[in-house]
C-alpha cells in the first residue's frame, strides 16, 4: 500500500497535504523570513485562547511532555508544593515529572472513569495550606475523560493557588478562554488538534506571573522564562528551532482559521466521534466511558470478549486495512482506543469502522461485544 495509513491515535495525527508540503523548504534560524513565521504563529496561538491582553505564549522544542516539564520547572518555585489531580495516565506522568524536577508533589487520586472533583480539590486546599500550585489535565487522553477546567480554575483563584493546565489533547478543539478561566500556565503542542506535525510544544504564561519566574528553572533547556526573554528581544528561538515543524504548524493554523477556528474543529470532531460510536455499536463494541464525561477526542472501547481477540493481532489486521489504532491505557481492564482527531472527517471514520469489521473477520471474531 503506497498511501499513508490513517492515524486514529492521540498524535501524531493525519495531516493535510498542504501541511506536509510546507515542510519542503529549508529555513535559516536567524533569517527574518523564519522569524516572521514564528511571530505570526505566536500571535495566532494567543488569539485561539483570547489571551492577547493577559498572556504570553512561549514555544519550546520537543514533544508535548517537554513543555509540561518546562512549565512546572519555570512556574513553580523550587520550594513550591504541587497538587496533581489524578484521573489517569497523563496525570501520573505529570506527577512523576514534577517529582523529578525536585518539586514537592502530592497526588489527589480520582476514578479514571470520571472527571476530577472541584469540591474535593477545594477540601484538599482548605486542609493543606502548603500547596502552592495545582496541575490539571484538561482532557485525560488515557481514558478520554473531559475534566472541569473552569470549575477547577475558580477553586484555584478563590484559594489563591497557581494553576498549570495540560491542555495537550484539547487545545484547538475544546473552548478555552483565558479571559474567563484564570491559569498561570497552559500547555499544548503542534501535533494534536491543531493538526500540525509533532516536534514542538507551546505554553501560555500569565503575564502577571512572568517576571517572578526568572531563575526558577533548574534546567537551562527547559527554562521558558529565558526562552521568552530571548524571543522577545531577538525574535529568535534560543536554541536550534524545529524549523520544519514550525512552518508546518503555521500552515496548519491558517487552515484551522479558514475552517472556522475552534468551534468548527469541535463540530467536525464531534461528528467524527458520533460516527465512530454509532458504527462501532453496530459491530457490538461498547465504549468504556459514560457519554456525559467523554470528550470527542479519543474513545476507549472495551476489548471484545471473544477468546480469539488479542490487541496485537487486531492492530495488525486493522493496519492491513489502512488504519492505525491505539492500545488502551487503563490499569484494570482490557481496552483499546480510537482517536477522533486529525485531518479526517466522518467519511474516513466510516471507512475505519469498516476496517475494524474486516479485522474482526480476519481474526474469526463474530462480534465486538465485551465479556462483561
Ligand atoms: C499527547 C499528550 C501529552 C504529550 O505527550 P508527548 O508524547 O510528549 O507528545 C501530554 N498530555 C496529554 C494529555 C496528551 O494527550
Amino acid at each position: 500500500m503506497d498511501r499513508d495509513r490513517i492515524l486514529l491515535t492521540p498524535g501524531p495525527l493525519t495531516t493535510t497535504l498542504r501541511t506536509k508540503l510546507a515542510m519542503l523548504r529549508d529555513w535559516g534560524s536567524w533569517d527574518a523570513d523564519f522569524n516572521a513565521v514564528t511571530a505570526r504563529l505566536r500571535r495566532s496561538l494567543l488569539a485561539v485562547v483570547h489571551g492577547e491582553d493577559t498572556h504570553a505564549v512561549v514555544p519550546l522544542q520537543g514533544s508535548g511532555t517537554f513543555s509540561v516539564e518546562a512549565a512546572v520547572a519555570t512556574v513553580v518555585p523550587r520550594d513550591g508544593h504541587v497538587l496533581v489531580l489524578d484521573n489517569g495516565a497523563y496525570c501520573k506522568r505529570a506527577a512523576k515529572l514534577t517529582q523529578m524536577m525536585g518539586r514537592r508533589c502530592t497526588v489527589l487520586p480520582f476514578d479514571e472513569a470520571a472527571p476530577v472533583s472541584p469540591a474535593a480539590l477545594d477540601d484538599k486546599l482548605a486542609t493543606d495550606g502548603s500547596i502552592t500550585h495545582v496541575v490539571l489535565i484538561h482532557c485525560e487522553t488515557g481514558a478520554g475523560v473531559l475534566n472541569p477546567l473552569q470549575a477547577v480554575a475558580q477553586v484555584c483563584e478563590k484559594r489563591g493557588k497557581g494553576l498549570i493546565v495540560d491542555a495537550m489533547s484539547s487545545f484547538g478543539a475544546l473552548p478555552i478562554d483565558a479571559r474567563a478561566v484564570r491559569f498561570d500556565a497552559l500547555v499544548a503542542a503542534s501535533g494534536k488538534c491543531l493538526e500540525g506535525v509533532p516536534g514542538m510544544g507551546f505554553v501560555f504564561l500569565r503575564k502577571a506571573i512572568l517576571d517572578g519566574c526568572a531563575g526558577q528553572s533548574q534546567s537551562l533547556a527547559m527554562d521558558l522564562h529565558d526562552q521568552y526573554v530571548y524571543m522577545e528581544k531577538t525574535g529568535q528561538w534560543r536554541f536550534t528551532p524545529p524549523t520544519h515543524v514550525v512552518v508546518a504548524l503555521a500552515e496548519a493554523v491558517v487552515q484551522f482559521e479558514e475552517e472556522g477556528g475552534q468551534p468548527a474543529r469541535l463540530a467536525r470532531y464531534t461528528r467524527n466521534y458520533q460516527t465512530l460510536v454509532d458504527g462501532m455499536a453496530r459491530l457490538g463494541f461498547i465504549p468504556f466511558l459514560d457519554p456525559s464525561v467523554q470528550a470527542p477526542i479519543i474513545v476507549t472501547f472495551h476489548a471484545p470478549g471473544d477468546p480469539r481477540y488479542e490487541f496485537k493481532a487486531f492492530y495488525a489486521a486493522a493496519r492491513q486495512h489502512g488504519f492505525i489504532l491505539y492500545p488502551g491505557k487503563l490499569t484494570e481492564i482490557d481496552t483499546f482506543r480510537v482517536g477522533c482527531i486529525g485531518a479526517i472527517g466522518p467519511g474516513e471514520i466510516e471507512q475505519a469502522v469498516h476496517a475494524v469489521e474486516l479485522a474482526l473477520q480476519d481474526l474469526g471474531i463474530a462480534s465486538g461485544e465485551p465479556a462483561i
